[in-house]
């Protein structure tokens, strides 16, 4: 019988807010990395590892690991050019046209719920061309989004940085900049809050102290789970948005 994973705590590795998950096995006899087909990334340990062995571990084989992870969630097959993009998040839908003509590929709203994507290109140019759109139509309702959430729960930040990036969700700089994923976009509108929350907080307490995660917890009590399911959000982000 295979023993019961026990899962000893999840780590939040520096501002990238994967959350991997740690366990002991009684049958390990040293720790290991697994990348699971869905970007899951397991930490075996074998029983009395030691903090400073995990720590020592995890830090010489972490860009690997990304790299792995990577990898995953590149192979996600998934039809291009999409024929909708869904930014559940943002309660939106828009379907995509594909109008050709000449020219460097580029992205435009034609009609409400319709993107234009227009010219000529290989696929990594159309694709580029798409999550330039994204970026850019994602900006207001995001910003609006943690403005609104700022001055719910009385938070200040200094501004918004929208990024694209395939292992971290968020960041807080101490000036207070928030950098948000635009893959975001893509998660249930619960899971971006929590994001932009755990950001948020950030301002108050620049690490993961208890003192940070009661912050997080007066002002958004679902975390455990909604943290879980922005470490799986991954799964929601159309493969497009990196190739
Ligand atoms: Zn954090």
């Amino acid at each position: 019988m295979l023993p019961q994973p026990v899962i000893i705590g999840q780590v939040m590795m520096g501002e990238s807010m994967e959350s991997w998950e740690f366990r002991t096995s009684p049958r390990a006899r040293r720790l290991s990395a697994r990348v699971h087909l869905d970007g899951r990334v397991e930490i075996v340990l074998p029983r009395g590892a030691s903090r400073e062995s995990v720590d020592s571990f995890v830090g010489r084989h972490r860009s690997w690991i990304e790299a792995r992870v990577a990898e995953r969630l590149a192979h996600a097959p998934a039809p291009f050019p999409p024929r909708d993009i869904e930014l559940h998040a943002l309660g939106q839908r828009w379907y995509l046209h594909l109008a050709g003509g000449r020219g460097a590929p580029r992205a435009e709203i034609a009609a409400p719920g319709l993107v234009s994507l227009r010219g000529t290109g290989e696929r990594a140019r159309l694709a580029a061309a798409l999550r330039d759109w994204l970026k850019a139509h994602c900006r207001e309702p995001m910003q609006a989004r943690l403005a609104e959430l700022a001055g719910q729960h009385g938070f200040a930040f200094g501004k918004l940085q929208l990024r694209c990036q395939r292992t971290r969700w968020g960041s807080c700089s101490r000036r207070g900049v928030i950098s948000l994923n635009i893959c975001g976009a893509f998660q249930p509108p619960p899971v971006l809050d929590y994001l932009m929350l755990h950001e948020l907080a950030h301002t108050r307490h620049m690490n993961h102290s208890a003192a940070y995660w009661h912050a997080v917890e007066a002002v958004c009590p679902g975390w455990r789970t909604l943290d879980r399911e922005l470490s799986r959000g991954w799964r929601h982000v159309p493969s497009w948005v990196f190739s």
